[in-house]
Parts: C-alpha cells; structure tokens; sequence
C-alpha cells in the first residue's frame, strides 16, 4: 500500500515532467509558415483609428527622401498577443496609434500598422525635439499638427525610420524561422521602394548611439535591449545576408 503522502512525490513530479515534455514537443513543431509576400491592412484587422486624428504627423516630402532607415523590434509578448492587441495595449498607454510601421506575427503574417507616409513612434525620444515641440505647442498651436509642427520632428530618431516589430519575447524565445523568412522580404521590399540603404537597417538597441548621440542630441529614454538577446544576434545575422 502507497501512502498518499508518498503518492504526491510520484504524481507532482510525473506532472511536472508531462508539462514539460509537452512544452518541448510543442516547441519544436514546425510552425505553418503564412508563404507568399502579402502586407494585411489596417482595415483587415479591423485596426482602431488613432486617438487623436489632428496629432498624425504626414510626411510633407516624397517618401523616397524622407524615408531613410529601417529599425526592427520585438513586441516583448511572450508568443503571438495579435496586432489588435498590440495596438489597443500601446494606445492605453498614451501612443496615439500603434507604434510601428509593419508588425509580422509568428507564423509570419505581416500586418500593415501605422500609415508609412506618417511618424512612428517607435525609435526613442531627444529633449531637444520634446523641449522644441512644447515650445511650438505652447505657442502656436496646441495640438501637434502636421502644417504646425514641420521641424521639431526632425531631431527624433522617428523621422524617417521605418518601424518593424517581430511578435515574441527575444529575450526568452527565438524569432521563427517563418517571422526570419518574411522579415527579410517586407525589409528588401522597403529597401527598393524607398531606396534604404542596407547599412541604415537597425536594431532598435542600436538607435540611441546612431540616430540620437552621434548627432550630438540627448535621448530621453533609458537603454533598450530590443529586439532581445535571441532576437538581435538572429536578426543582425539576417541583416547581413542581405
Ligand atoms: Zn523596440
């Protein structure tokens, strides 16, 4: 006769290990990967508008000049949360829309996020852009719209970067190989559309010393890891296939 006590160490560590070996069968399954090159509008996925229509800020000049660099970004989720709800988390935190220009999601579905003839919100901030905006809002035009604000925007790491943002936690799993595969479609799509520079693909981690300190500007915000251990050694890999 087993006693129940002696039971719990057979039946809890028995638990313990099925969980894991399902995780591990789980994980190694080959992901469905979404093939064919295809950007999933807004309006497909039902996208919300943004908070505040008159804060948009439209490029004024062809977008072959303006748009110069690429930076990639993991979501920082853990597995695929959906754009939707990328979307809705990032406009409860007080971003006027979604971050990022184009989001691809595990199975490598790419998602068409804020508008590409506007700003992102994405690459970090500088005082000097803050300190000018406020100084512009203050006494022109309290809200930060397109024909009022032409300048300060020009000294945020935003201007002319395109966002892309890979679904995942980088610093605990690792991009698909079917986000890796689209990723590198969606970035030679843009590099010839736009006429982007290869050596102007960042990772977001790499901004702050080239787009915000070699300029002599102040960034407001602290390091970043993005796109993740796992994520920036895949990606800068990738980027050099290119
Ligand atoms: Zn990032």
């Amino acid at each position: 006769m087993i006693k129940k006590s002696n039971l719990l160490f057979i039946v809890i560590p028995a638990l313990i290990f099925s969980y894991i070996l399902y995780m591990i069968i789980v994980d190694s399954l080959p992901l469905a990967c979404t093939n064919g090159f295809r950007i999933i509008s807004r309006k497909e996925w039902n996208a919300n508008n943004p908070l505040d229509t008159s804060g948009v800020y439209y490029y004024k000049d062809d977008l072959k000049v303006v748009l110069k660099y690429i930076v990639i970004h993991h979501s920082g989720f853990r597995e695929n949360i959906g754009v939707k709800n990328i979307q809705s988390y990032q406009q409860s935190c007080g971003y006027n829309d979604i971050a990022y220009h184009f989001i691809i999601d595990r199975y490598g579905k790419i998602y068409e996020g804020r508008k590409i003839n506007t700003l992102g919100a994405h690459a970090g901030e500088t005082a000097e852009a803050n300190n000018m905006a406020q100084r512009f809002s203050k006494h022109i035009d309290k809200h930060l719209t397109a024909t009022s604000l032409p300048e300060p925007y020009k000294l945020d790491p935003d201007y002319g970067a395109i966002g892309i943002c890979l679904e995942g936690n980088f610093e605990i799993e690792r991009p698909t190989r079917c986000q890796l595969s689209n990723l590198k479609q969606l970035v030679l799509y843009l590099m010839q559309k736009y006429n982007i520079e290869k050596d102007n693909i960042m990772l977001h981690k790499e901004v702050r010393k080239r787009l915000i300190l070699k300029r002599n500007l102040h960034p407001i915000k602290e390091e970043t890891h993005c796109p993740g251990k796992y994520g920036a050694a895949e990606i800068k890999h990738l980027i050099n296939t290119i």
